[in-house]
């Protein structure tokens, strides 16, 4: 049960397998807001010379089928718009079964369409409930004679860019590279020279793109890497980057994420982020600056950092207990902070209690104390509240909370923090 909780935990907090080691570990990366539909991805391609099909964007079944007449393919694939992975494996609670259709019938296309937008496609990457489609795009479909993996990642490990291919794409890559780690290939690109020709040359080779494609294909990854740059990207993947019979290299997906801290440089792009698929408290929560993650027990949970946050839930879970969400502070967290988190914790009606488990590093404990006072006085807190604060400036802030006359309850340590309140819940 501990697994399958901090499972959807690190789902929420964008974890990737560690393609790069190789080893079954997970990376956490913090959560990162910008999420971009794969028709937006593909723009953002073309637009820098990257090879992706025709294609057109449709939010309603007989706009799906306009587009699928007007590209006049032979061919044309349908897929849904959602930025989870795995749709072409996936089933919508239409009873449709698959997130990507080929046809050579326009009419078909609407008739797919009409099962797809509107209702919930659940796929490997997806809660149980699926993620409701609300756009599909209409493209012209080429024959793939060949599924490569590539994707271009910024890697801690690596200080910087790393590319990352393997000639056996389309399939699930985590699986690739767990049971045949020999089939990935990496190639890290310093970060100041740029991409060499030698580097994207090997990589095309390694994918299997041989003569002609070689040139094709490393002309591809370099123009990827150029967008990857470009757009402030953490992370291009493509799979399948693909070969077709007529001896075309083509981006047949795309997955772009970036990164937010350069968000001021990249307005434009900011702009098109998609949170239709976004819980409306986690993006409240992210205009505070703050990160909320829902889950379905009772304890609401507020902690900084994200590791933090799973400690928490598994030693919540070991007490028999489950959390109702995380509010995770970061760093440098203001009084005001504080207090909207708080507003954003109770306002979810399943919560019972409330566990704060913050450790002071760059967060000052006594501004997190204030900012609690505060909130339990202003929004009449009225489920138990058990507060655990370690680190910086923490006697200050153990003062404040005594001295609040508030009914809280301290906890040494994470370990009674969990006990405290999943024991306060139990009580009821
Ligand atoms: P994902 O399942 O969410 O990763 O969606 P993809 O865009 O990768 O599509 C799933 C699979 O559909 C791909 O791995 C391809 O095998 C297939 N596919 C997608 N587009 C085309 C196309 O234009 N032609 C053909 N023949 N197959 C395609
Ligand atoms: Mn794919």
């Amino acid at each position: 049960m501990a697994a399958s909780m901090s499972g959807q935990v690190l789902r929420n907090l964008s974890v990737r397998s560690s393609l790069l080691s190789g080893k079954q570990g997970v990376q956490v990366t913090s959560r990162r807001w910008l999420n971009l539909q794969e028709y937006q991805s593909k723009k953002l391609m073309a637009d820098h010379g990257v090879t992706v099909q025709r294609f057109f964007v449709a939010d309603t079944a007989s706009d799906a089928f306009e587009a699928a007449k007007k590209l006049k393919a032979r061919e044309i694939v349908l897929k849904a718009q959602i930025l989870a992975g795995g749709r072409g494996k996936g089933v919508f609670d239409s009873g449709l079964k698959g997130g990507v259709h080929l046809t050579t019938d326009p009419n078909k296309v609407g008739t797919l369409a009409k099962q797809m937008i509107g209702y919930k496609l659940t796929t490997k990457q997806t809660s149980k409930d699926g993620v409701k489609v609300n756009k599909v795009m209409v493209a012209e479909a080429l024959d793939i004679s060949r599924e490569t993996y590539l994707a271009i990642l910024m890697d801690r490990a690596c200080n910087g860019p790393v590319l990352v291919g393997s000639p056996q794409g389309g399939v699930d890559i985590e699986e690739v590279a767990e049971k045949t780690p020999e089939l990935i290939f990496k190639e890290e690109i310093d970060i100041f020279d740029g991409i060499k020709d030698s580097q994207a040359l090997r990589m095309a080779d390694n994918l299997g793109f041989k003569g002609p494609l070689q040139n094709q294909a490393a002309d591809q990854i370099k123009r990827l890497y150029d967008l990857f740059l470009k757009v402030d990207a953490t992370q291009v993947e493509v799979n399948p980057f693909g070969e077709t019979p007529q001896g075309q290299v083509v981006c047949f997906d795309a997955k772009i994420n970036f990164d937010d801290n350069a968000e001021f440089r990249q307005k434009a792009i900011f702009a098109m982020d998609d949170t239709s698929e976004t819980d409306p408290i986690e993006s409240e929560a992210a205009s505070y600056d703050l990160k909320y993650i829902g889950m379905d027990g009772n304890i609401a949970c507020f902690v900084n950092g994200a590791g933090l946050a799973m400690a928490t839930c598994d030693i919540i879970d070991l007490h028999g207990g489950k959390p109702a969400n995380f509010l995770d502070l970061g760093g440098g967290v203001k009084e005001a902070q504080v207090y909207q988190a708080f507003k954003l914790l109770t306002a979810d009606p399943k919560v019972e209690a409330i566990l704060v488990n913050i450790f002071g590093g760059i967060v000052n404990c006594a501004i997190v104390a204030n900012g609690i006072t505060k909130a339990c006085r202003e929004l009449g807190l009225k489920v138990p509240l058990v507060v655990r604060l370690e680190g910086t400036n923490v006697h200050e802030a153990k003062k404040i909370l005594s001295e609040s006359g508030l009914p809280i309850t301290a906890a040494n340590d994470l370990e009674d923090a969990a006990r405290k309140a999943v024991a306060s819940v139990a009580k009821k």
